[in-house]
Formats: C-alpha cells, structure tokens, sequence
C-alpha cells in the first residue's frame, strides 16, 4: 500500500454521503473493519495476515473492535477471535517467560508502545486518505463536493490537512462554517432542557454524540 494513491472517484464518494461523520476517519474505519473481516472470516488460509496480527498483539482499541465485529457479524462469531487469542496469548506468555525483568519492564512500560498492526495500518491508511483529501481539494470540483456535504473533517484531520495545504484560506472558512452550524444546533440541545423552553426535541438531540466523534485532541489555551 502507497501513500496517495486513493482514487478521486474514491474521494468524491466519501462527499456523497448523507450523514456528519468524518469522511477520513470513515473511510480508515471500513477499511480496517473490511481487513480484519477478511482475516477473521478464513483466519486458517490467511497465514501473512495472521501473523500480522499476531507478531504485535493487539492494543485496548482493537481489542474492542474485535469484540464488537464478533458479535455484530453473524457468520464471524466468538470462534476465529478465540482462536487468535489462543495463539497471540501462547506467544505473550512465552515472551514474558523469556524475557529478562528489567529488559521486558523496559520495552514494554512506555505507554504507546504501537506494536498492534491494525494501528499502523490505520496510520498508513488515514495518510493515504488525508494525502488524497489535500490533492482534491486543489480542484474546485472537490471543493464545492466538500461545501455541499453534510460530512464533516475532524478537527484532528483537519489540523493534519492544513499543515499540508499550501493555500489555508479556503479550508478555514469553510470549516468554520460546518462548526458553527454543529455549535448551533449544541446550542439549540442545550437550552431545551430549560423547563420554560416547550419546543419539542428535534435532530439538534443527535449533535452531543456527532460532536463527540469530530472533537480533537489539541491544546488549546483559554
Ligand atoms: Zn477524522
Ligand atoms: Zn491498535
């Protein structure tokens, strides 16, 4: 797998769809969802894939993504994860077993130690995404794509689009503008639960979990 080589027809359909979810974040999601079905489906043939997973382990995110794909897929279930579980955990034993108490307590204390594949997969799928993104964004067709949809960049990818964009303005703007209006309807959700506000609840009650899915983690001050 390349960096930027994600078609612009690719692209263009992550605009079309009719919800506020991050397109990058979506796109990374299905496509690391889609790999581990297909590993988990025929766990016995998928030797490299396999090993992949097993080599690493996996991190407390994955853990949980396992979890819920076993159980959300029918023809997937609790069997292939018991039996990947089954051999990563012989291997972690073996490699506790095997290790010195000081050189293991070293490697492994850091808290981000990133040895789980699907985590580097991600990264390298999440760059290949934010690389296309950039490059489209050069055309006014992907632009208005953009303006028109209800989707909206993360803040996490939009800080790493504009750090790579080489024109900023246009970015800014029109983020501003998707963030206002998910403020706007915060807002709306928020000052309903007043007793002297009768207004029904509307779609403005979804908007506490679509912005918990686009907020970032940056240091802001004040
Ligand atoms: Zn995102
Ligand atoms: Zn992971």
């Amino acid at each position: 797998m390349r960096a930027g080589d994600i078609a612009e027809s690719t692209v263009m359909e992550l605009f079309k769809v009719n919800d506020y979810d991050c397109p990058v974040c979506r796109a990374v999601n299905d496509a690391s969802i889609a790999w581990l079905s297909s590993v988990l489906a025929d766990l016995l043939h998928n030797f490299e894939s396999r090993e992949k997973l097993l080599q690493g382990g996996l991190c407390q995110t994955h853990r949980g993504k396992i979890v819920s794909l076993a159980r959300s897929t029918s023809d997937i279930g609790g069997l292939p994860v018991a039996m990947l579980l089954e051999e990563m955990l012989e291997r972690q034993l073996k490699a506790l077993e095997n290790s010195g108490k000081r050189r293991f307590f070293r490697k492994n204390n850091k808290t981000h130690s990133k040895t789980c594949y699907l985590c580097s997969f991600e990264k390298e799928t999440e760059m290949r995404y934010i690389i296309a993104l950039q490059s489209a964004f050069r055309k006014a067709e992907f632009r208005r794509a953009y303006e028109e949809t209800s989707r909206i960049i993360c803040i996490d990818h939009s800080v790493m689009i504009l750090g790579r964009l080489t024109a900023t303005e246009w970015f800014k703007e029109i983020q501003k503008k998707k963030y206002r209006f998910m403020l706007t309807q915060l807002g709306h959700y928020i000052s309903k639960h007043d007793y002297r506000n009768k207004e029904p609840f509307g779609e403005e009650a979804l908007f506490w979990k679509i912005a918990t899915k686009l907020t970032g983690e940056i240091e802001t001050k004040g």
